[in-house]
């Protein structure tokens, strides 16, 4: 089985472009050892790498390639396999866009056609090498600086707890995460994550619970969510909390209960977010839809969780716009280094700006999917990189300083 990867990369500033020529020397005689095919484009700033060959000896050499401190910003395109050889001999081959014209540089690949035939077809690698060619995508290249620019410094003193907050009536507590705006240095909303009294996952608060006796627990737990949040000085922030969208379904008046706690608590309901995930909402949407209408009317927003992570995606969108949309982990995760992924995200950003509904970035670990995101588009985050959820308490922010 033949592999191809496909990437691209910015040139380093420091690194002359005499050494080039040097450098795919080496690679032409590396490569001619292991049996890969190398077609390099060169833009005068940007590699454009195809590496066709054995698996192995593929992923070996772009592995090297990825620790290779002479360019940054790499990006993996494409990461296929076919039946054969596109591309003709093997070794490494260095073309220059800014020595030939267009139709020269991809008529002189095609040449290197194993059989001419096939690279006629509309082949995935074919099409990205003419789309760098003809520098169609180029304004999606987002040049992300190293991720030590920055500094994400926190102040232990803005955090708030309240350990000892009582409430007979809960056998659960709440963590809290914000959600930031790192540029505006601003908490958009804290979430409550819900937790057992020793501080015990979601997974394992629920698993105590049979049958509809979870939806129960996971409505009345937001009275203690509401109160902590108040307490604890949430001000005029949002509060965001999760529910199971059965939990609306199967709970008699959970709307009504929910609104009673919102204004016993001191909140008013245009200060709450609701958040659910996009897989639970398929089955019985009509019910949730009614009674999503009632949340709606009274003045509380609608977030939909994980977005990307269940299998309606944007089809979804179709039937139903949240107020928000969070985008799961799943896809955040090395987006600055993952084509597909970036092509997801624009997707989801140009979609929800249609739709004016506002996008957040959840599970951001990385400074770099951070900067990624922020040159996407995306101005609201969440995740460790700025702040872990804290038990009983709102944590505080490490906001991002440039060194
Ligand atoms: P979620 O609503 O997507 O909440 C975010 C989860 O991701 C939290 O896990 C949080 O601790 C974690 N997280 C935040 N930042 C990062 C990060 O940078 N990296 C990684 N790897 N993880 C990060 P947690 O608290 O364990 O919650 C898991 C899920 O449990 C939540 O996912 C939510 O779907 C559910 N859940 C939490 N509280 C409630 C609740 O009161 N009711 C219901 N029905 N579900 C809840
Ligand atoms: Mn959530
Ligand atoms: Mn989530």
């Amino acid at each position: 089985m033949l592999t191809t990867i496909i990437y691209r990369s910015h040139l380093h500033d420091h690194v002359p472009i005499k050494t080039l020529e040097d450098m795919v020397a080496k690679a032409n005689s590396k490569n001619k050892n292991f049996d890969v095919t190398g077609i390099l484009l060169f833009d005068g700033l940007h590699f454009f790498q195809l590496l066709e060959g054995p698996r192995d000896a593929v992923q070996g050499i772009y592995q090297r390639i990825c620790q290779d401190a002479r360019h940054h910003n790499l990006v993996e395109l494409m990461h296929d396999f076919a039946p054969e050889r596109r591309f003709g001999k093997v070794g490494m081959e260095l073309f220059d866009l800014r020595e030939h014209d267009k139709d020269t540089v991809l008529q002189a690949v095609l040449d290197k056609g194993t059989s001419r035939y096939q690279l006629t077809y509309k082949d995935r690698a074919l099409q990205f090498l003419r789309t760098f060619v003809v520098a169609r995508d180029k304004e999606n290249y987002f040049e992300i600086p190293p991720a030590n620019t920055w500094e994400f410094i926190a102040d232990e003193a803005d955090a708030t707890e309240l350990i000892d907050f009582a409430d007979t009536l809960q056998d659960c507590r709440f963590a809290f995460q914000p959600i930031i705006d790192p540029f505006a240095r601003r908490v958009t909303s804290y979430e409550a994550l819900i937790r057992t009294p020793t501080g015990g996952s979601p997974q394992e608060y629920f698993s105590a619970f049979g049958g509809d006796a979870i939806y129960h627990a996971d409505i009345q737990s937001k009275s203690l969510a509401f109160k902590l949040a108040y307490h604890l000085g949430i001000g005029d922030h949002r509060l965001s909390v999760n529910l199971l969208p059965m939990s609306l379904v199967a709970v008699p008046n959970a709307v009504d209960f929910l609104l009673e706690e919102i204004e016993a608590s001191g909140l008013i309901p245009q200060q709450i977010i609701v958040e659910v995930t996009e897989n639970e909402i398929i089955s019985r949407s009509d019910e949730f839809a009614a009674e999503v209408r009632k949340l709606k009317a009274a003045g509380i927003s609608l977030a939909l969780d994980d977005f990307g992570a269940g299998f309606a995606g944007l089809s979804l969108l179709s039937k139903f716009q949240p107020d928000k949309i969070k985008i799961d982990r799943e896809i955040i995760r090395d987006v600055h280094k993952s084509g597909p992924k970036q092509a997801i995200m624009h997707a989801i950003i140009k979609c929800c700006a249609s739709l004016e509904i506002a996008v957040i970035a959840e599970g951001v670990e990385q400074a770099e999917e951070w900067m990624w995101l922020e040159a996407a588009g995306i101005s609201q985050f969440q995740g460790f990189l700025f702040a872990y959820p804290l038990l009983n308490g709102f944590p505080s922010v490490a906001w991002p300083e440039i060194k």
